[in-house]
């Protein structure tokens, strides 16, 4: 047996010598972990000393960049414990996650808090006017010194103390949020005993329940449960009393029980209150939107209130019409939210003389997938190869792509792609994350990014591929446009370089790229009937155009719910909250349309409270204004237009954060926003006479953690 401390035992401290310095996925172990960051956080420290007692005076390079290039192991490390503990995590690694996460809080504050150490930035950043620097250098300089100023480095050593203490706090508190929603998830499962319960549900779904029965031993039953959401139930289940059943399950979890995630929410708003308040701020959302392209509660709320006046009667005239349809075909009066996405089914297919399920055969993943190449090697000029047992992976799920480009003939990245649930395992959702940035590694080599795609879609069965919902499929590209984000970066700083953009602006290049996913020529390009190899018939081509904008205003009304209950939970005194119930309740009286009938929306709620989208879930609408904005450029030039695609991987997708969010829109689009282009684009308001034919959108669902 080795010993997991020795440093040349152990993969994470003394990694295996694979190409373009990939990590080991196959040798790690969660014993590894814990030893590994010990060692790394001791040479980190001792490289930040060595910039602290540096006797020169201090400069760019020797304090500003010096720390940017410190603690590369130790990020390195604690890059791949993150990415594991989200897409293939054990009791094992739950039981040290808190350990680690408040470690590296404890190791990021004694950096940041360390006077001696500031008194040389602020020294640096003092003397800027003086500095010959470029643009990344001085925008490196900026975050540098405004991140020690957020970690509290202008704080006496009284307030340090309180400000170190809450922020453990916080990360022990997300961490349990996190954990409680993936086990009490997990820890859900419905026996049907008799098929008859299942009516309504397509043979795909029934396969996939039959299957978690097989596999539990039951092989006469079926199993339900809440990973994969449980949607098609919601959408097609005949059976009203299962679908109350189940939409009281998902509303349900981490709701009460043993996972419950009730007080941990009232605690980590009291914590995140105490901290703004020990920085200077009014609450948690002033702190946070100080830093973001929004700037401010107000322009946030009222960009939702801008929204809610678009969205509100169209959402409550689809509602109408869903009652009324509902009423006709079943005489049902008083339609339940667990009613609502069935009859909005129905009434969509009843509408446009559209069977859904016809739909679902042309987009095997596989097929998706390779069409989502080819798309963005024609936008961008890249080359994705597949790649067979040159890098290891955690899971034999996983697949490795090499990313060239075309035109250099360069390699630009790494792309591992991780698409099937594994209940327990994995959290929910889908999301975008990366194992190494952009950057120069500590020898001063600029290495390119390696980037991870996880999202939670049935596994095939044997005879049953796996079949996307036209939603699935817009996933899968949004995550792969976060995934461009940081594949196509260009710059010298890692905490610069691709997603490290204003939260903001983060959804711009994903989003963006679900445009593709909806237009007849890009789905021509991949979409196949599996018996017959037929592309999309043109007339359900058509249907699936028309139908976008069907339920816009009720999707867009959701998402602008959900925006204004985040800002409640961080602009609100904790003090006066109640409870998480009542919190929410306030919220969908003045926002949504149905009341609460089960748990809450926030226990489960990651984005908020495990995620990074605290004071900041408004930003999937924010940046759907300008990314529609964007594609109107395209609808107006051709979908592949080379100049606008090379302007645009050149602005939005190379830059990150080495620039400032609205220079880059503005060279991408050669003026400022055009906000209404969205409405526009969902066909609530007409479209202009100068500008592109209007465009429908699809609703977007809300995604998980990291980069959802
Ligand atoms: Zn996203």
């Amino acid at each position: 047996m080795s010993n997991p401390a020795r440093t040349d035992s152990n993969p994470l401290l003394n990694p295996p010598d694979l190409p373009f310095g990939a990590p080991p996925l196959d040798k790690v172990k969660t014993e590894h972990f814990l030893p590994a960051i010990k060692v790394a956080m001791e040479e980190a420290k001792q490289q930040v000393a060595d910039i602290k007692n540096n006797r020169a005076k201090p400069s760019f390079a020797n304090t500003i960049e010096a720390l940017e290039l410190s603690g590369q192991n130790l990020s390195r490390i604690t890059t791949i414990f993150g990415n594991l503990s989200g897409a293939n995590s054990s009791d094992e690694m739950r039981a040290i996650e808190t350990e680690i996460s408040v470690a590296s809080v404890k190791h990021g504050n004694d950096i940041m808090m360390d006077p001696a150490l500031f008194k040389r930035v602020k020294a640096v950043y003092d003397d800027r006017a003086n500095l010959t620097l470029t643009p990344e250098q001085n925008m490196l300089l900026e975050e540098t010194y405004k991140g020690f100023v957020r970690s509290g480095a202008l704080l006496d050593d009284d307030k340090k103390a309180e400000l170190r203490a809450v922020d453990e706090k916080l990360a022990e508190l997300s961490t349990t949020f996190k954990n409680n929603v993936v086990k009490a998830t997990a820890s859900y499962q419905k026996v049907i005993d008799n098929e008859d319960e299942l009516v309504g549900l397509p043979d795909r779904v029934k396969a996939m329940y039959k299957n978690n029965a097989e596999q539990a031993g039951q092989p006469d039953k079926w199993i339900i449960k809440l990973s994969p959401p449980p949607i098609d139930i919601s959408e097609y289940s005949e059976n009203r009393a299962l679908r109350e059943e189940i939409y009281k399950a998902r509303t349900n979890i981490a709701f009460g029980g043993q996972y419950d995630n009730r007080q941990v929410i009232l605690d980590i708003v009291a914590q995140r209150q105490k901290k703004a308040e020990l920085l200077g701020y009014d609450d948690y959302a002033s702190y946070v939107l100080s830093e973001r392209m929004a700037k401010d509660s107000k322009t946030v709320m009222d960009f939702l209130d801008k929204n809610e006046a678009v969205y509100r009667p169209a959402a409550e005239e689809f509602m109408q019409k869903v009652q009324d349809y509902a009423a006709k075909t079943d005489g049902l009066a008083d339609v339940k939210p667990w009613d609502f996405p069935y009859y909005a089914r129905k009434l969509k297919e009843e509408t446009f003389q559209i069977n859904l399920e016809d739909v679902r055969p042309y987009f095997d993943l596989e097929k998706v997938l390779d069409g989502l190449r080819k798309h963005a090697e024609k936008l961008f000029n890249i080359e994705l190869t597949e790649t067979k047992d040159k890098y290891p992976v955690y899971h034999e799920d996983v697949k490795v792509y090499e990313v060239k480009d075309k035109k250099t003939g360069e390699m630009i990245g790494l792309f591992y792609a991780d698409y099937y649930a594994r209940p327990g395992a994995k959290s929910n959702g889908a999301w975008m994350s990366t194992f190494r940035n952009r950057g120069l590694s500590d020898t001063g080599e600029n290495e390119f990014s390696i980037v991870t795609n996880t999202c939670n879609f049935a596994k095939p069965t044997e005879g049953h591929p796996t079949l996307l919902s036209l939603d699935e499929v817009r996933t899968v590209f949004h995550e792969f446009g976060h995934g461009l984000h940081a594949l196509l970066a260009e710059g010298n700083y890692r905490s610069l370089t691709g997603t490290n953009v204003k939260w903001d602006f983060v959804e711009l290049p994903s989003q963006l790229q679900e445009n593709w996913a909806k237009q007849k020529d890009v789905l021509d390009t991949f979409a196949r009937h599996p018996d017959t190899g037929a592309p999309l018939p043109p007339d359900l081509v058509k249907k699936i155009h028309d139908m976008e904008n069907f339920d816009a205003g009720y999707a867009g009304l959701r998402q602008t719910f959900l925006g204004k209950l985040d800002m409640k939970w961080h602009t609100t005194d904790p003090k006066t909250i109640k409870s998480v119930e009542e919190l929410e309740d306030g919220v969908i009286a003045d926002t949504w349309i149905f009341p609460r009938e089960a748990g809450t929306q926030s226990t489960a709620f990651g984005h908020l409270f495990s995620g990074g989208y605290a004071a900041g879930y408004y930003s999937y609408k924010w940046a759907e204004a300008l990314e529609a904005d964007v594609f109107s450029q395209f609808e107006k030039k051709g979908l592949y237009d080379r100049d606008t695609a090379d302007r645009l991987r050149a602005t939005i997708y190379s830059k990150g954060g080495t620039e400032d969010p609205d220079g880059i829109f503005t060279e991408m689009m050669g003026r400022k926003l055009d906000a209404s282009a969205l409405f526009r684009r969902e066909g609530l308001l007409p479209a202009a006479n100068d500008d592109a034919p209007q465009k429908p959108k699809a609703p977007h669902i809300h995604r998980g953690r990291k980069f959802g």
